[in-house]
């Protein structure tokens, strides 16, 4: 097995792909591009060049790489095709078959899976997660999503628990600012259009109006301001029923928080970890950590798909 593997970030707007050095998690320069939407034909020379500045970068070949790992916000099945109803490439239909299409492009072997349960799994081996056997990593960015590993490697062969980040939380309907719009999963209060951070700051904007966001409310928050830590308090809580329910389910030993809103919550991780109520046995107890990985996160975790 090579030292070696290059890690590519497939997002709706903008791709990431950088070398990663296997056995210390070390990312090469990320180099960061337009993900071509338009054209499929476009979208693969796209790929194929940016994958050969970045080895030419790195006075690599494409020998000394054990494989292109592809981190992509849909769901991956095990056969290298995608589920595209979550995939904002608009090529990428259902089915389509993006490991193969990618093998073809880069005469290399193309492991691809879902960008949540890379970033979980970066986080397992080199970031927040490391040393412990189950982890569950959350993010809490535009949307909220799931990833679980044990003992560093994902859980289950596909990523059958990606959209987790659905669960209920809370009633439904009760505020107007969250509500008016339905979420495409058709539950009702779910922790994604209350917890992300989209949602959170069309929760603020509805009390503080149209100018505030989500970081001048923690800095709110971090000054002590009461209503601010009223708000604070109905946002640990919401969060907290979903961790909850994800204890009991997975059973993890720590729970990451990534995402953007994650680092507004680092003063509040002993109040969000009071929370934790749910108890699976006498001997396990769930931590609560803040991701300590940079926004690379993808790369390194979609090249770590060659070290499981
Ligand atoms: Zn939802």
């Amino acid at each position: 097995m090579s030292r070696y593997a290059a890690g590519i970030d497939i997002g709706g707007t903008r791709t990431k792909i950088g070398i990663v050095e296997l056995e210390t998690g070390t990312v090469s320069k990320v180099k960061v591009f337009d993900t071509c939407r338009e054209s499929e034909e476009q979208f693969f020379i796209s790929m194929r060049e940016a994958l050969e500045q970045c080895l030419k970068q790195e006075k690599l070949k494409k020998s000394d790489l054990s494989g292109v790992g592809i981190s992509i916000g849909s769901y991956v099945f095990f056969d290298g095709t995608i589920d595209g109803m979550s995939c904002f490439v608009p090529f990428m239909t259902e089915g389509y078959p993006l490991c193969s299409r990618l093998e073809k492009a880069f005469g290399l072997p193309v492991r691809a899976d879902n960008d949540v349960r890379v970033i979980g799994l970066a986080e397992s081996i080199y970031g927040a997660g490391k040393g412990y056997a189950r982890t569950l990593t959350i993010t809490l960015g535009s949307g909220v999503g799931i990833g679980v590993c044990v003992d560093q490697r994902p859980f289950g062969e596909e990523a059958f628990c990606h959209l987790a980040g659905h669960v209920k939380v809370r009633a439904g309907g009760e505020f107007p600012a969250l509500d008016q719009e339905p979420c495409y999963c058709g539950v009702k209060g779910c922790l994604e259009s209350t917890c992300s951070g989209t949602s959170f700051e069309k929760y603020l904007k509805s009390y503080y109006g149209s100018d505030m966001s989500n970081e001048k409310f923690f800095a709110l928050t971090a000054e002590g301001d009461t209503e601010a830590l009223g708000h604070l308090e109905w946002y640990l809580d919401m969060l907290a029923e979903a961790l909850n329910q994800y204890i009991y389910l997975y059973c993890p030993d720590v729970i990451i928080l990534g995402g953007g809103i994650s680092r507004g919550l680092l003063p509040w991780k002993g109040s969000l970890e009071k929370r934790l109520t749910a108890k699976v046995h006498y001997k396990q107890r769930t931590e609560i950590r803040i991701s300590s990985l940079m926004e690379d996160s993808g790369v390194l975790g979609a090249a770590l798909l060659y070290q499981v």
